[in-house]
């Protein structure tokens, strides 16, 4: 009999746990992708495309034998392993909270037939990492000791190859749909092969000056890793593998480490990808009214006359792509110049980002709130002219994004941040 390796966030053929076990399970392993029209509804149209450019790889280095059908998983696997009579159906774990009801309800359809679970897309697994007494980490530091001791095992050295995999034209009334057309054109190479070369070119050029340099945008040297660990085009634990003990290579571990947190953090508490992590912010004043809105929509288009907020949310919406430093300060700048509510930005965030993440974006955004676990304190406000001379010292980053600026079609800045720092302690003094 053979068992079904059914594929979500782990677009890939190196290193595959449930792959292993589903070759242990059964005499042959259908693989198969459930395009779920829920997921493409909220995906936005940069990641679809990495999505569906991904799985074109992922199904050449098959050599077609990727079964893609369209619907919901809660009736489309039990209907293929009925189609293919399976022992088992293997996945690899998904943390977030709508992927942990997704296969609740698989696992109740499939009924006898097992949904066996291993691993997941993370170094350490959500939950793994507890304080002694079992309660999960607040605050990142103790959470990071914790996880390095914790630690995980090396990469499997096995590949899914095409031989053992049954081919999907065999079965009829497979459902089989073509991998669909990418909607816009992906401004970053998709998929496990493009994966494995920006990781080696990032390991032979930047890597080691990683420590020093991760933090101004105008240099342009980060690894650009995150779309490929979100769809699982490579795992964290292969980019690992390759880290030595100098100081860039430890200063990227740790970044993959708050890609964990964040993680753990969603598992633990999911309602705070849509809600203030920490409840007392609930109360404070936000702005919503159509003012607001004019607001917001000028933040979007990067027309606040702030240069360094205004190019990262140009290199946002150009090419679904920004700086972790820029991310960080218009995620600021949203909450506490505009006073807008920071799930407006993460909502944005989220439909042009080819990264978008529920859990890094949430909690990412939470931070620069102030709201979330281990955040930046509330009074730290980031004042975009002094993070500009700081991370743009050259103002490259800016030309780049925003090559008007200088001259009279650039805005005047829409706030006067003095000002909008003082409304925006004033509000928190009130809770
Ligand atoms: P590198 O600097 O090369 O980092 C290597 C990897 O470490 C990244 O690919 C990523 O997987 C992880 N990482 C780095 N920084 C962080 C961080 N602060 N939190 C979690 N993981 C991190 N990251 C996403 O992957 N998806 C998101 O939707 C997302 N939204 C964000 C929203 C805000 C407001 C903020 C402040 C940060 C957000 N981040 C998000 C984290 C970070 O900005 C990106 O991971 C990073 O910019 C991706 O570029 P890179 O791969 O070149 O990063």
């Amino acid at each position: 009999k053979p068992s079904l390796l059914w594929l979500r966030r782990d677009l890939r053929c190196h290193d595959l746990p449930p792959l292993i076990a589903a070759q242990e399970a059964g005499d042959e392993v259908l693989v198969c992708f459930v395009v779920d029209p829920r997921l493409e509804k909220s995906s936005g149209p940069r990641r679809l495309s990495f999505l569906f450019d991904s799985l074109r790889d992922l199904d050449d280095q098959l050599s077609g034998r990727l079964l893609v059908v369209r619907g919901r998983p809660d009736e489309e696997i039990p209907r293929l392993a009925d189609a293919v009579d399976a022992t088992s159906v293997h996945i690899s774990g998904d943390f977030s909270p709508f992927g942990r009801r997704r296969d609740a309800a698989v696992a109740e359809a499939l009924g006898d037939v097992p949904l066996e679970a291993v691993g997941s897309p993370y170094l350490v697994s959500p939950g793994r990492v507890t304080k002694p007494d079992g309660d999960p980490y607040k605050v990142f530091t103790p959470y990071f000791k914790q996880w390095r001791e914790h630690g995980w095992r090396k990469p499997a050295t096995s590949s899914v190859e095409p031989a053992g995999l049954m081919d999907p034209s065999d079965i009829k009334r497979s459902g089989r749909i073509k991998v669909p057309a990418a909607p816009v054109k992906s401004p970053l190479p998709a998929g496990e092969r493009a994966a494995r070369k920006r990781w080696q070119a990032f390991v032979d050029d930047d890597l080691a000056g990683y420590d020093s340099d991760r933090d101004r945008p105008d240099l342009d040297v980060t690894s650009r890793m995150s779309a490929y660990l979100k769809y699982g085009n490579i795992h964290p634990r292969t980019m690992a593998a390759d880290l030595g003990r100098s100081k860039g290579a430890q200063a990227y571990l740790r970044e993959l480490a708050f890609r964990d947190f964040y993680a753990d953090v969603l598992y633990h508490w999911p309602d705070s990808a849509w809600r203030n992590w920490n409840r007392q912010f609930d109360d404070i004043a936000l702005d919503t009214d159509k003012a607001a809105y004019a607001r917001f929509e000028a933040w979007k288009e990067g027309r606040t006359g702030f240069p360094l907020v205004d190019a990262g949310m140009r290199q946002l919406a150009e090419t679904g792509f920004m700086h972790n430093r820029v991310r960080m300060l218009t995620a600021s700048f949203l909450v506490k110049d505009l006073h807008l509510p920071w799930w407006w930005g993460a909502q944005w965030f989220l439909d042009q980002l080819i990264d978008g993440d529920m859990a890094s974006n949430q909690h990412g955004w939470q931070w620069a709130a102030g709201t979330g676990t281990d955040a930046a304190p509330y009074f730290r406000v980031f004042n975009p002219n002094t993070q500009a001379d700081r991370f743009d010292p050259d103002g490259d980053y800016v030309r780049r994004w925003v090559p008007e600026y200088g001259s009279d079609d650039y805005p005047a800045p829409m706030v006067d941040h003095k000002a909008e720092r003082e409304e925006a302690l004033r509000r928190f003094r009130q809770i």
